[in-house]
């Protein structure tokens, strides 16, 4: 039953809007939902396939409504050339991303151009992995408002915490595409913590391990929980490690041992059964001791110690990984308040032992391994949609905040997505002669040129003392407060002489605007990159040009002829390349340059410091 609102100032009455929770997993996803009386989470249940939905995309022949989950896995058998499983590992990457793996999954995946994102190709159509988890989403959607009997237009969904902004990005595009706004992309582990209750009462402190092994992948995660901010201090693992590896592990041990392959030998269902069928064994072994399967006529026993033997060198390797994690976040396992054990794959016992022993405490696998990261998702999702008053939401930074450096480069100070309160600071010092004044300009905005950023504020800190380029330091602070204002202050580190500024970033932009500005930055990316590149080169090649020709007004008498001659000649070159606005052009001239003048201006400081000696009486 969904809740009914009434508007106090319209007067109307309103369906209390039902937010999803989602887990986009590789192998599984599932979508959950805050039950309105008993305000628990809960797995959404599709009666007869359970509560989990294979994240598996088939399209029949000829046909071109796909068919989703359970249904969509037996097709991986029979017709695996139009069925599509492991999609998210493709989300966000381009062929080059892929490497060696591209070839290995059984549909085919387009090279024709290794720059962009990849394409799957299912007969005459291309799909982008956007489109095929959208498939997905839409699954997990039509179940949720079947189950609820709502419509569902809102939802929160699940990434893994070392995916980055291209892959973010191309899961929010996938929920947009299934019809849903996509209120927050929150990290898996987030979700498990927060299932398990950890970070829900703002004065809690905790820090946790979230170790997650599902069925293609393996990442660790250690969480610092505080003030009901989550702080990912390390994450380590292996994208491609998983359940389906504990399976192979088992099909090659009966392979060998009943000589199966002249059976299996190109014989593609025969090896798809066989590998189901390790699969199974695996999860009867999480719960009995031995077992015996019929394989077309051929016995194939397993016993948990013969597994675990086989399989305990992959689940060393997840130890490894944690005990990288432990030693990046600068923590011993007694700094632990908790291990949380996330993914089907940690029901087998030899983890959940070898987890348990590494971190020196009995890991916590209470809940659904299986559901717990959707269940986290449908908490968040019910943090934001206000029903929870009593949780401090985390307040972060949406867009990068910094100044403008020489050659109107944006120079970043505090980056997006930093926790507020925050304090940060850079120094910077003069460009020319006898500066005494310097302009501070602030910007807002992912681009790496402020031309494209949005201008916040600019003011100049005067009264620098007169001295030579590069010797005044002057300090740039910047501290945003919990209500999102930001102060700007700049002091000049040997007079003291000081400005600052205050300033309210978010002010005036809406969340479509934000959303714009994070999206351009992806979309002009690589010419922003271009772009910096060249003014770099022309930045170093003016400071250069300005510091030679200084030193030969300056040492002139201690210089030949044809240095000067050279020199002129190789300045005036230097001088064209920067017409060019070519970074190589402009370097290969600055190279030359250097070249050309290192020698004599090392020579000339020798003589300078000898004259300077020479003036010291030493008696
Ligand atoms: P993902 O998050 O990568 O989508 P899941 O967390 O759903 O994956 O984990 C799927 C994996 O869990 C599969 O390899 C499956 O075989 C394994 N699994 C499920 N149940 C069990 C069990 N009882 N014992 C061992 N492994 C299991
Ligand atoms: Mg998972």
């Amino acid at each position: 039953m969904a809740k009914v609102a009434i508007n106090l100032s319209t007067g109307s009455i309103q369906q209390e809007e039902i937010i999803v929770g989602i887990d986009l997993g590789t192998t599984n996803s599932l979508v959950a939902y805050i039950h309105p009386e008993t305000r628990q989470p809960h797995a959404i249940n599709d009666l007869d396939r359970g509560t989990i939905v294979p994240s598996v995309v088939h399209f029949p022949a000829g046909g071109d409504t796909p068919i989703v989950g359970t249904d969509a896995k037996q097709y991986l058998l029979t017709d695996p050339q139009n069925t599509i499983y492991s999609v998210k590992r493709l989300l966000g990457k381009s062929y080059k991303d892929l490497g060696n793996h591209a070839t290995e999954l059984g549909y085919r995946v387009i090279d024709d151009n290794s720059e962009g994102l990849v394409k799957i190709r299912v007969g005459e159509k291309f799909y982008s992995p956007i489109e095929l988890s959208a498939e997905i989403l839409k699954e997990l959607r039509s179940r949720a408002e079947h189950a609820l009997k709502t419509p569902v237009n809102k939802a929160v969904i699940t990434v893994p915490a070392y995916f980055n902004d291209s892959q973010r990005q191309a899961t929010r595009d996938a929920g947009r595409l299934a019809g849903l706004e996509v209120l927050r992309i929150v990290n898996e582990p987030t979700a498990a913590a927060l299932a398990y209750g950890i970070g829900l009462s703002p004065d809690e402190e905790k820090t946790v391990a979230v170790y997650d092994l599902g069925g293609g992948t393996f990442d660790v995660s250690i969480l610092r929980i505080q003030q009901g901010i989550f702080e990912v201090l390390s994450t380590n693992g292996d994208t491609y490690l998983g359940g389906d590896d504990l399976d192979r592990a088992i099909y090659d041990y009966w392979a060998a041992e009943y000589q199966l392959s002249a059976v299996l030998f190109q014989n593609p269902s025969r090896q798809q059964e066989l590998r189901l069928l390790a699969e199974e064994a695996k999860k009867q072994l999480s719960q009995q001791d031995s077992l015996e399967f019929d394989f077309h006529g051929t016995q194939l026993p397993l016993s948990k110690a013969k597994f675990n033997s086989l399989v305990g060198p992959l689940v060393e390797r997840t130890i490894v990984s944690c005990r990288q994690a432990l030693t990046d976040a600068k923590l011993t396992p007694t700094d632990l308040d908790a291990v949380l054990l996330v993914g089907g794959s940690t029901r087998v016992p030899l983890v959940y032992d070898s987890v348990s022993a590494f971190f020196k405490q009995p890991a916590n696998s209470s809940l659904n391994p299986d559901e717990v990261v959707a269940l986290g998702a449908a908490i968040q999702a019910d943090i934001l949609g206000g029903n929870r008053r009593d949780v401090l939401l985390l307040d972060v930074t949406p867009l990068t905040l910094g100044i403008e450096t020489l050659g109107g480069l944006m120079d970043p100070i505090i980056a997006r997505n930093s926790k507020i309160p925050t304090k940060a600071g850079r120094q910077y010092t003069t460009s020319v002669d006898g500066q005494v004044n310097l302009k501070i300009s602030v910007y807002q905005g992912e681009r790496d040129l402020v031309s494209e950023n949005r201008k916040l504020a600019e003011f100049d800190l005067r009264g620098i003392p007169a001295m030579p380029a590069g010797l005044p330091k002057v300090d740039v602070n910047f501290i945003l407060n919990a209500d999102g204002i930001l102060k700007v202050e700049a002091i000049e580190l040997r007079s003291g002489t000081s400005q600052a500024v205050e300033i309210k970033p978010q002010y005036g932009l809406t969340d479509d605007q934000v959303e714009k500005m994070l999206m351009d930055s992806l979309t002009f990316a690589r010419e922003d990159v271009a772009a910096r590149m060249v003014i770099e080169a022309r930045t170093v090649a003016e400071q250069m040009l300005y510091q030679v020709e200084r030193f030969v007004e300056k040492n002139h008498q201690h210089l030949t002829e044809e240095e000067i001659t050279l020199t002129a000649a190789a300045t005036q070159n230097l001088r064209e390349a920067l017409e060019a606005k070519d970074k190589d052009t402009i370097l290969k001239a600055v190279d030359e340059l250097e070249a050309l003048t290192s020698p004599y201006a090392e020579r000339v400081m020798n003589i300078s410091i000898k004259q300077a000696m020479a003036g010291k009486k030493i008696e």
